[in-house]
């Protein structure tokens, strides 16, 4: 039984809050002043990438032989929570995505080729990679996608389309799925795809509600010429490849939801004692004072349900389940802290340039990608039998 399993209760070592220490000083010094800017601007700049290369932290849990520093999962969680501090979930969105999102697959499956190719140099931050399963016509229902990798020779040729893709309009490779076989789940294949190719075109960076500075993109593949050695490990086993990649995905998407949450709890709580209405600090009004015990005492449970699932996911167990109940929580749970947040900061939360409205904008996709909230219920659901 899953409960009598063991529960690390302290995960944190004295090295993993070193590490915590100076991602936060790089969220709160280099980053966060900038938020609003990148916001504005709809993008952050791309040496960004080699500066987090640089600094060690999209190679956190990856193989030292490619240039990862092969550290437990709980450096990533602390990574994660940090990260929350840039007050840019654009960035954030990228950065994981980089990381923890195109790249994981690469280093498990990937031939030593395409570890030198693509996977090394993303870790320093020189190739920037995007993670390309979601099409118009295929989103929650992945066995639907319908772009084909047909076999001509030695070559893939590719054909069709991507969209809703995170660094889609800067990847210089995609982690494409396609479909190299006959229809659902059993003849999809995930191919490395280097974005250089003739054919592929960036069809436009989609208008979004939040994550602004994120370039989220529409994508086109005309007879793309790729080897066919860049399929990842075995051919036709895209699906599981895909399903297994998600629990990375899902459970970065519950850490970052109750980081989120207990940063605008806090910055609430300050707001509390200095804003004033009918000559009290707002914060001392019992209708406030209790929200936000409410809110602190959820947030603290998704924590541990999070941490949970780190734990099993760090021992690498089974652990679909819990990180399916993790992201559910964490993330539907974000967008309710979110809106009392804003609510109490009145006029000021609906102001698009203050911290409160930017987290309410960017904290709305995280029920949506990766695995949609109604997704997981179904997850949770058929994992208990119903
Ligand atoms: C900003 C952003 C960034 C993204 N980044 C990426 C990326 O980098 N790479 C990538 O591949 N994709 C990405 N996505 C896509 C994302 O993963 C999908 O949007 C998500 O999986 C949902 O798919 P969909 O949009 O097609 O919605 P649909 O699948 O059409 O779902 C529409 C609604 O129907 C509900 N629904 C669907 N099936 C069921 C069911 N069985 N039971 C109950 N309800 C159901 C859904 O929950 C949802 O509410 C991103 C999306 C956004 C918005």
């Amino acid at each position: 039984m899953a409960e009598n399993r063991p529960v690390a209760f302290e995960p944190f070592g004295e090295e993993h809050q070193a590490f915590r220490r100076m991602v936060r000083e790089l969220c709160e010094e280099e980053l966060a002043p900038h938020a609003r800017e990148w916001d504005e601007a709809g993008e952050f700049p791309r040496e960004l990438f080699r500066r987090f290369g640089e600094l060690g932290l999209f190679g956190i849990r990856h193989d030292p032989a490619w240039g990862g520093s092969g550290l437990d999962y709980w450096y990533v969680v602390a990574y994660a929570e940090e990260l929350t501090r840039s007050r840019n979930g654009g960035l954030g969105t990228a950065m994981l995505v980089q990381g923890e999102m195109a790249t994981p697959i690469i280093g498990e499956l990937g031939s030593d080729e395409q570890k030198r190719e693509f996977l090394a140099p993303a870790l320093r931050g020189e190739k920037v990679a995007a993670l390309a399963i979601s099409e118009p016509d295929a989103g929650s229902d992945v066995a639907a996608i319908r772009t084909t990798a047909r076999r001509d020779g030695d070559d893939l040729v590719v054909n069709g389309a991507k969209t809703w893709i995170s660094n889609g309009s800067r990847a210089d490779f995609l982690t494409l799925a396609v479909r190299t076989g006959g229809a659902g789940h059993e003849g999809i294949s995930l191919v490395t795809f280097p974005t250089d190719v003739k054919g592929f075109q960036v069809s436009r960076k989609l208008a979004k509600v939040g994550n602004l500075s994120s370039d989220t993109a529409l994508l086109f593949f005309d007879d793309c010429r790729i080897p066919a050695r860049y399929v990842l490990g075995e051919a036709d086993q895209g699906f599981y490849q895909i399903m297994t990649g998600f629990q990375g995905e899902r459970l970065v998407a519950a850490v970052t939801a109750v980081a989120a949450s207990q940063l605008l709890l806090e910055d609430a709580l300050r707001y509390g004692q200095e804003r004033k209405a009918f000559g009290r600090p707002i914060g001392t009004f019992q209708a406030w004072r209790h929200r936000f015990a409410g809110h602190l005492s959820r947030v603290e449970a998704a924590r541990w349900l999070t941490y949970r699932a780190a734990d099993l996911f760090n021992r690498k167990e089974m652990a679909l389940k819990e990180i399916s109940m993790a992201k559910l929580v964490a993330c539907d749970l974000a967008q309710e802290v979110a809106y009392d947040c804003m609510q109490f900061h009145g006029g000021m939360g609906y102001v698009t340039e203050s911290d409160v409205a930017r987290a309410w904008r960017d904290l709305r996709l995280l029920p949506i990608a990766g695995g949609t909230s109604e997704i997981m219920r179904e997850i949770v659901s058929r994992a208990a039998g119903m």
